[in-house]
């Protein structure tokens, strides 16, 4: 078996250098918890950027796995397969919803969402041939295409990648009013991330989705709701926008989607939304596979059945109540809902890498965003016990 430090330098010799990671190895995982190759434990806080929603390995999902696996898992959308039907329907369901899209990786499901919305514009409200216009936020996070980087307001995500797809303008989060002076008749969606995850766990004002939903109808927009990475419990409610009873006209999905072991994404809409798209018009080899199906039908029925926003609630509650006790000199700010959390640290004391590296050190994972952050997003499953051992690290890491 080899070291570590032997897979890092194997895989910094061979492979493209567009990560930069904790230097951990992880071979082996269950639950919450995660071993290195030498089989060092560790607490996984991120869950794969809120992918593990479930926490790793879960049986239920592993056990469809193996089951599917064996009988089919690829049929491509040439022909139908028996395991779309129902993940469609308890899909389009749990969200209270008519129809889906099914995609693979969350970048996918938004170039998804962005051309049904172009495609709406053009054929219902009538938008100028070409002229179609989508709005975003600045600071978002939507994925890694060239469509979808050229809309980035962060320079190292578009530094190099142009030229960009023209049609998209870009406003501050959380300011209804700044939405409401752009709309055009040209505008066909506002595309929007309930909480920033990426762009370092930002929640907008209270009201703020509300507010926008009601501009969107008031000028005939499409509402979208990116919620690849605060959906299907993360925040506390299934859907992020259900604080706030704002519900979208396309609502993205993936990460938890797949149970950590598949990606599986989509959009979920209404009929008048996705009867613009015929056959031919769009699609994927993957997308709505037999095996991604039934995992995906089985993760949702675990997100229900265990409850796992309730979960995020109280966990997160316990988990914020327990970083604030720390009084540590070095934390600017906590926010976030549920178990979505960021700790931003005032800027004196450096960026936030080094002491996630302290961190892993310790035996906690947790990751870095935008600079001055430290992320704590933990599988759903998280117990109070687990959250005091993390808590007894991050007292110790940040109290120096
Ligand atoms: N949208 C949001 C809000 C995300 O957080 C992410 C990934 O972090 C994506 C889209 C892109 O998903 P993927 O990496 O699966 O393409």
């Amino acid at each position: 078996m080899q070291s570590s430090n032997e897979y890092i330098e194997l895989e910094q010799k061979y492979g493209a250098h567009n990560y930069k990671p904790i230097p951990v190895v992880i071979s082996r995982a269950q639950g919450v918890w995660v071993w290195d190759v030498e089989g060092k434990k560790y607490l996984d806080c991120l869950s794969s950027y809120s992918a593990v929603n479930h926490g790793h390995v879960h049986p239920r999902i592993m056990n469809v796995l193996m089951e599917q696996s064996q009988r089919v898992t690829l049929t491509s959308r040439a022909f139908h397969n028996d395991k779309l039907p129902h993940f469609l329907e308890k899909l389009a369901k749990c969200a209270q919803m008519e129809a889906v899209l099914p995609m693979n990786t969350g970048a996918e499901a938004v170039e998804t969402a962005i051309k049904t919305a172009r495609k709406w514009g053009y054929m219902k409200k009538k938008v100028k041939a070409d002229k179609a216009q989508i709005i975003v936020c600045d600071n978002n996070f939507h994925g890694r295409t060239t469509t979808i980087v050229g809309f980035s307001s962060d320079e190292v995500n578009r530094k190099g990648f142009g030229p960009f797809t023209p049609g998209f303008k870009s406003i501050p989060f959380g300011d209804p009013e700044a939405l409401e002076r752009v709309i055009t008749p040209d505008t066909a969606a506002f595309l929007v991330e309930p909480i920033q995850g990426e762009g370092g766990v930002i929640v907008p004002p209270e009201g703020y989705l509300k507010k926008v939903r009601k501009i969107c109808t008031e000028h005939n927009v499409l509402l979208i709701f990116d919620e690849i990475q605060t959906g299907l419990g993360r925040t506390g409610k299934l859907f992020a926008h259900m604080y706030e009873d704002a519900k979208p006209d396309i609502l993205i999905v993936g990460k938890a989607l797949g149970g950590g072991v598949f990606p599986v994404s989509g959009i979920i809409t209404t009929w008048n939304i996705l009867d613009v798209i015929g056959p031919g018009e769009h699609g994927s080899t993957f997308g709505g596979n037999p095996l991604g199906s039934a995992i995906a039908s089985e993760a949702i029925d675990i997100i229900l059945e265990e409850n796992l926003p309730h979960r995020a609630t109280e966990m997160g509650k316990y988990f914020k109540e327990g970083l604030k006790s720390l009084e540590s000199p070095l934390i600017k700010e906590i926010r976030g809902k549920g178990l979505l959390i960021g700790v931003e640290l005032k800027r004196e004391y450096g960026g936030a890498r080094p002491y996630c590296q302290r961190l892993m050190e310790m035996g906690v994972l947790a990751k870095d965003t935008h600079g001055q952050t430290i992320r704590f997003a933990p599988p759903l499953i998280i117990s109070r016990e687990n959250i005091d051992f993390i808590l007894e690290r991050v007292k110790k890491v940040l109290n120096h």
